[in-house]
């Protein structure tokens, strides 16, 4: 922290405080430990859905124990009497595929979202995110996302409740996508019961997406820290709900990668509501005509 005296004469001055440096040093060192935890976290993750897989894949090796369906079909061809007999094993070996697929199919996805979410963070980390905008109506992009989570909300007993007004937004359809699924996935797992719900709302300048719930709600200490890398309000290793701590990072990247952000209320034991803010292309600062009239 002293001054330092050049050949010329001149002062180079190079003063830190002593505070900030172990401010900067305890940052660090919590950075350092998040990482650790998220390779125990992220290990873990990954092994879950692999070991389903793996157990499938075994449990359908067993499966030529039972017999064939082609030759229980055969069977049944050549003596049309059995058939109220055999169909039901027919079917029944097939059930039983069906399911280990459908098993299987569901972990590989899971996986590869997982996958998916190190990569999508490895590239805001290098800084090559990004999006490809273009002219997004609110409305379909929304009915397309809650199409498709709608059976997990619900699956759960949560009721799903969507108001939207529509819009449109300069968008990279699939990130925002990517961004919605995000934060209704994390609504839905953090609400035993109530309901789970996304207002969009069409401002002069701005459209707001809010994703709600009547979930666990989030510490007024997390509050900033739950969109920090790899944080997770509970890290511990008993932890009761999984995840890498990486999405709503890579959610508020997305949105800031738009010109637009993401924010957070939450009331312990009440609640929570994610808001992602996105400007309005019917709006954007065009003089005149051109874009304007697309409202
Ligand atoms: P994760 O993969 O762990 O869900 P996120 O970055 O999406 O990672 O979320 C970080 C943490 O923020 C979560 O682990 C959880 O502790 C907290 N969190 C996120 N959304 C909610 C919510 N709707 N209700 C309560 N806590 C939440």
């Amino acid at each position: 922290t002293s001054d330092k005296r050049m050949p010329d004469g001149s002062i180079v001055g190079l003063r830190i405080d002593v505070s900030d440096l172990k401010n900067a040093q305890l940052a660090a060192e919590a950075a350092n430990r998040a990482k650790t935890d998220f390779m125990g976290v992220l290990s873990h993750e990954l092994r879950t859905p692999l070991t389903v897989i793996l157990g499938q894949v075994r449990l359908a090796r067993n499966i030529n124990r039972l017999p064939a369906p082609q030759s229980l079909e055969k069977a049944i061809k050549a003596h049309p009497e059995t058939e109220a007999e055999m169909t039901p094993l027919v079917d029944g070996v097939w059930a039983q595929i069906g399911m280990m697929m459908n098993m299987a199919e569901r972990s590989g996805n899971h996986l590869m979202t997982l996958i998916n979410e190190v990569l999508d963070f490895a590239k805001i980390d290098s800084g090559n995110l990004t999006v490809d905008l273009q002219p997004v109506e609110v409305a379909t992009l929304v009915a397309t996302t809650v199409d498709q989570l709608r059976p997990l909300v619900e699956n759960k007993g949560l009721s799903f409740n969507i108001d939207v007004q529509d819009a449109q937004i300069e968008a990279d359809a699939k990130r925002i996508q990517q961004v919605l699924i995000n934060l209704i996935s994390n609504a839905t797992k953090f609400t035993e019961e109530g309901e789970v719900g996304l207002r969009v709302e069409a401002l002069p300048k701005v459209v707001t997406f809010t994703v709600y719930d009547t979930g666990i709600g989030i510490p007024e200490s997390e509050v900033q820290q739950v969109f920090e890398p790899f944080h997770q309000v509970d890290s511990s290793a008993s932890r009761r709900h999984n995840g890498t701590g990486l999405g709503l990072a890579i959610s508020r990247d997305i949105a800031i990668a738009h010109g637009g952000n993401i924010s957070l209320k939450s009331e312990i034991g009440k609640g929570s509501a994610f808001q992602l803010t996105l400007p309005r292309l019917d709006i954007a600062d065009v003089p005149t005509g051109g874009r304007a009239s697309l409202a």
